[in-house]
Parts: structure tokens; sequence; C-alpha cells
């Protein structure tokens, strides 16, 4: 061996493979690991780094990211790299930007999903999915991987509408497809709640998927939510188009809704039989009982149907808006734990952190009007946070052998839901420090090498000799995800250094600016 750029001694190194770890020393040579036992012998160092007291362990993946557009206006990612995060999954809930082979399909796929994904000042020039992919390498502070959504193949294929594909069409969703697996995309993702993606049949998905099974691919899906009997027929679903189709299944953010008594038991059993069958299946989650979306999430496929245009037509009519008051309910609690975000007209500031209940009394409206007279004054981009996870049964998903983290975090408005700022240091400090739930070594194995693993990323997610430098070091007495529903933009204390790509993006607690980040092209594709 030669020389090394670093080394970070006197840790205790947790590499990520489940196991509890030793105490030993960690080199980097541009951006490989090695890993003494113990201590280093005496080669030339360039620079050190004292970790003594603390956890040396590699960086952490997140399995649904909402960055994919925002950190490219900001690339320093201060809101992920802080957490630990090395490794970002763009493209999830069948909601990724590319292929768009028509402009104004992107534009107004964007203006739909700003709830969600934000619509920041970006020049939005491409189309193919290479070409997208060609802004992040060593632009931005974390690594990405890019899952293709189904949405964009259908609006290029099909369009807007709701209605099954003719057989030409669906031949030409197939070609984009798999396109866009040739350029670097890892598999399909679906948001089976958001059109025009959630106009796919189980059958149209069934035969994506196999093209994805044979290109090496996975199925990444946010399931359909409203299917049957809104509880377990959806997770059905997602599991037969895997074993249809032959594709891995990963159900992302497992969120047990709190409306729902059967617990999440029941789901993890559908998951174990599934799994017991030979089908690869997983799941990733976040550890809060708040989440969010687009607010538009609350209107039915009808709403939607021709696009955002057509929908603002509806929002603007007396009779759509009478149809609509009829059949939207609130989510999760209610009207008025639907706290509202991301707002860009001034006069309505005043609502950021408001429930759409406080704000329909004061504007003395029905809470659908209060919505839709919002929603067309803000361009469609208000979204919410609300208490819809049943936190009680988040400790056996957490636990759960298949558990991979996943931020599912919406980056935006002053009132972000708090795993944009807290996850990973939240399963780090409360639920394996504070409270006991799981070990440092599971917790870490649920963030690196499970979703390493997942995404066919075979030089991540372990340190070990020869493997790629995406590491966290961490001090495990003091690691905590500040962020809480009413205070979300705080960054974690604890996550002392974050190096990717052998190169330090915080240190000392602090972002230095520099941006390693690479486009991850996994399973050889
Ligand atoms: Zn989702």
């Amino acid at each position: 061996m030669g020389s090394l750029d670093l080394l970070i001694e006197g840790g205790f190194v947790i590499d990520g493979s489940g196991s509890p770890g030793f105490k030993g020393d960690v080199g980097i040579s541009g951006d490989v690991v090695t890993i003494f036992r113990d201590a280093a012998p005496d080669i030339e160092v360039k620079n050190q780094l004292d970790a003594s007291g603390k956890i040396i362990c590699p960086g952490f993946i997140d399995l649904h990211a909402h960055s994919g557009l925002v950190i490219l206006a900001e690339p320093e990612h201060e809101s992920k790299v802080h957490q630990g995060v090395t490794t970002e999954l763009i493209g999830v809930d069948g909601n990724s930007y590319a292929p768009f082979e028509n402009n104004s399909d992107l534009e107004m796929f964007i203006k739909l999903n700003s709830g969600l994904d934000g619509d920041p000042d970006i020049a939005r020039k491409w189309r193919s999915v290479g070409e997208y992919l060609s802004q992040y390498d060593n632009r931005v502070a974390v690594n990405i991987a890019y899952i293709v959504g189904n949405s964009p193949l259908r609006i290029g294929a099909v369009g807007w509408e709701n209605r099954p594909p003719s057989s030409k069409e669906l031949e030409n969703m197939r070609a984009l497809l798999r396109e866009s697996l040739e350029e670097g995309a890892i598999g399909i993702s679906t948001g089976l709640d958001y059109p025009p993606g959630s106009y796919a049949s189980t059958d149209e998905l069934v035969v994506l998927c196999s093209d994805v099974a044979r290109m090496g691919g996975i199925y990444h899906t946010h399931v359909r939510n409203h299917l049957g009997d809104r509880y377990l027929d959806p997770f059905r679903e997602a599991i037969e188009i895997g074993r249809r189709s032959c594709a891995p299944v990963h159900l992302t953010h497992l969120v047990h809704r709190k409306n729902n008594p059967g617990g999440a038991m029941p789901i993890l059993d559908l998951i174990e039989e599934a799994r017991g069958q030979g089908l690869d299946v997983t799941f990733d989650d976040f550890p809060f009982q708040y989440g969010g979306t687009r607010a538009l999430v609350v209107f039915p496929d009808w709403a939607h149907e021709g696009g955002p245009g057509k929908l603002t037509e509806v929002l603007q009519s007396e009779e759509g808006r009478e149809r609509l008051r009829r059949v939207v309910e609130p989510q999760g609690k209610g009207w008025d734990d639907m706290r509202l975000t991301h707002f860009k007209q001034p006069h309505n500031f005043q609502y950021e952190g408001k429930s759409i209940a406080y704000v329909s009394e004061i504007l003395g409206k029905h809470p659908v009007d209060t919505l839709c007279d919002l929603l067309l004054d803000e361009d469609l981009r208000t979204c919410y946070v609300a208490d819809v996870v049943d936190e009680k049964v988040l400790d056996h998903v957490l636990r759960h052998p298949s558990f991979m983290a996943g931020s599912d975090a919406m980056l935006l408005g002053d009132y972000p839901p708090p795993s944009a700022y807290g996850a990973y240091p939240t399963i780090l400090g409360k639920l394996v420090r504070e409270q006991g739930k799981l070990t440092f070594g599971e917790a870490v194995n649920s963030m690196t090498f499970r979703p390493a693993t997942r995404l066919g990323l075979k030089d991540r997610g372990l340190l070990k000799t020869g493997m790629k430098a995406d590491i966290v070091v961490f001090d495990p007495t003091t690691v905590n995800g500040k962020a809480t529903r009413d205070n979300p933009r705080q960054l974690s204390t604890g996550i002392d250094f974050v190096i990717v790509n052998g190169v330090v993006v915080i240190e000392n607690g602090r972002h230095t600016g520099r941006l390693p980040g690479s486009l991850l092209k996994p399973r050889g594709m």
C-alpha cells in the first residue's frame, strides 16, 4: 500500500453488515477505503482525523428521496447531508422528471408535483434520462441513483388521459422504459395515488415490470392505497405484480395508517409470506408519525383527467367544486390536522404551518373551497403535513429484518415533515440510544448495506477494504434529530463527519461546500 489521503483513527467501526462492530482505523486513498482492525500500520498519511469515542460507519442511503429537482438548485443539500446521507434514490412515487420528449409536458408535470418535489428555478432543457442525469455528476453533495417513474412513460406514450394504452402505446411505453434503464435507471417506480401513473392497471404494470425484471431492475412502489379494502389489498397488488413479472418488489414508505385498526402486523405477514414463497420483497419507512404530500392528493382521479390544465378548470368551475365538496375527504385525523406549507404568494405566507380547518375558518369557506382557492393561487404547489402514521406499530416495522430507511421527505416550505432534517439521526438517537429499540449495528445495517443491496450498489453500503469511501463519523452519545413537527428546519446533532467518494463534505459538523456526488449506475447497466 502507498500513502493514505486520510486516516480516520481510534474509532469504533460499524461496518454496515449488521454485526456490532470493532475498534479500528479507516484509511482512504482517492475514493476507496482500507480497513485496519485495531490500528493502522506505520504508513505515510496526508491527513488524520481523530475519531476516538465516535462510530465510523458507511454513509446512509435514502431509498425515498424527493430531492431530484431541489438538489439542482441547492447542491450542498444541507438538510440531508447533515443527517449522514451520502446516496439518494430519486424518481420515486412514479414521479421522475425524465424522459420527456416534449418540454411542455415536463413543465406541466413539474407543476403537478411541485407540492412534492418543488419547482426550483433551474434550466430544464433535458429530454432523455441520460441528459437529465448528466446534471448530477460532481455537481451535488451526495450520490444519486435514479429510478424511472411510470408517469413520464405513460405521459410520453398515452398522454394525460385516464384510459388503458392501445397495444402500440404500450409498446411505446416499453421502448421508453428500456431506453431509461439503458441510460441509468435502476428500475421502475409507481405512486398509485398520483395521476397519471395511477391510471395504470395491474396488467399494464406487469408488462412493464417484466421488462424491468429481464434487465435486472426493481419495482419500487407507493402502493394503490385506495384499492379494495384500502388496507391489505394495495400490498397484495404490489406482490402480485412481482409474482407475475418476476421483478423484485420494494414497498416504499410502508406507512401504517392511523385510521386502520388492523395494525401493521398483517402487512408484515404478507411480506413474510411472499418472501417464504421465494419472492424478493423488501420495504422502507421513516421514523415519524408525521408525513406529508402535495395537497392535490385529496382530489379523485376524475378531477385530474386530462392533466394539470384540466384540473385547474375543475378547481375553477362551480360545478367541479360542488362535485369535489361531495367526495373529497381529509387525510389522517381531519382538516384540523392537515397543516399547509410551501407558499409563494406573500399574502399566503401567514398560512405557513396552519391547518386547512384554521385557514378555512379565517376565510369563512368550506375546507374544499379553501384548498381549491389556495392551490389555484399557488399554481398547485402547496403541500401539507399530517399525523398519519400509527407510531405504536412503527416499532414492529423498524425492528423487522427487512426494514430499510427512506426519508420520504419533501424539502419544501417552512414546515416540511420532520424527516426532511431528522430521519436518520432520530433513528440513531431516539430509537437506538434513548429507547433501545434496536442496536447501532442493526440501525446502521438498515441504512447502508440493506439499501445498497436493494439498489444493486455492489461497492457501497459496507466498510470493507476496496469499497467506495462514503463514510459517516457520528458521536453515539449526542447523535439525534432535532426536527419536530412544530420546528422542522433543525439540523441534526452528532453527525460530525460525512465523506462522499473520499471527499469530506461535513467536517466537525460543518458543510465544506464540496460537491463530490456521483451518478450511480448499478447492476452494470
Ligand atoms: Zn409516496
